[in-house]
């Protein structure tokens, strides 16, 4: 679902915020926005969200977990289908073979679709541009997990997005981090998961992803921010 500047909490279940602009305040242009993440359902929201896909401005994908990018390939069908008709900013992770195999697949697909996909893979620090929004990332600290265990670490970011002066941190999947501090530190809002809650037992799974008590620590830093994922209570 959206999130809007009146209601940055407004997300569902599917992991994909986003930020949209602010026809009253201005302080967004044209009412473009950007995909931080694309889970599954994420075409679904958007569209239960009035929202116009032909303003996207891009889309980030914080690393290549089923549940980030799985909704990718819906969202770039509709857009092919509705006329979708600029360029499309698409960032990753360097290394983020899922987002690279997505793509791959579906400029395989479609080699004419009426839009062309400019993919920028990024590094720690690292900044790039989609449309008017500034991207800069944030390396994070994550690993899968299948019943087997916690595997190896994978390529993953967190985000800042400005605009005009406004920013928003985005964490993506992380386990505690130092660059988790310097990401959050005086944004504007930072939406950062809580997918555990402090009882877990991590059974040496601290990379994997946060607990309540260290987002709401990192969300401290920023000027508000909103927990995602999170455990009641
Ligand atoms: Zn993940």
């Amino acid at each position: 679902m959206l999130l809007t500047e009146r209601d940055p909490c407004g997300l569902s279940g599917a992991f994909q915020p986003c930020w949209r602009g602010d026809h009253d305040s201005g302080r967004w242009a044209e009412g473009g926005f950007v995909l931080l993440d694309v889970g599954d359902g994420a075409l679904r929201d958007l569209l239960s969200a009035n929202a116009d896909l032909k303003q996207l401005r891009g889309i980030a994908l914080s690393h290549g977990h089923f549940d980030h990018l799985g909704g990718l390939h819906t969202v770039l069908g509709f857009l092919r289908m509705i006329g979708y008709s600029v360029e499309l900013p698409i960032a990753y992770p360097t290394g983020c073979l899922e987002a690279e195999g997505l793509l791959d697949n579906f400029q395989r697909l479609y080699p004419e679709p009426p839009f062309t996909i400019k993919r920028l893979l990024l590094r720690d620090g690292d900044k790039a541009a989609l449309d008017s929004f500034t991207l800069t990332s944030y390396e994070v600290n994550h690993s899968g997990s299948t019943a087997a265990g916690v595997l190896d670490p994978i390529p993953a970011l967190g985000y800042r997005l400005e605009l005009g002066g406004w920013s928003l941190a985005y964490s993506g999947d992380s386990g505690p981090c130092e660059n988790l501090t310097k990401l959050c530190t005086g944004a504007d809002v930072a939406i950062i998961e809580a997918t555990w809650a402090d009882e877990t037992p991590f059974r040496g799974q601290r990379r994997v992803h946060l607990t309540r008590s260290e987002a709401e620590g990192y969300g401290s830093l920023a000027k508000e921010y909103r927990l995602i994922h999170s455990q009641a209570g």
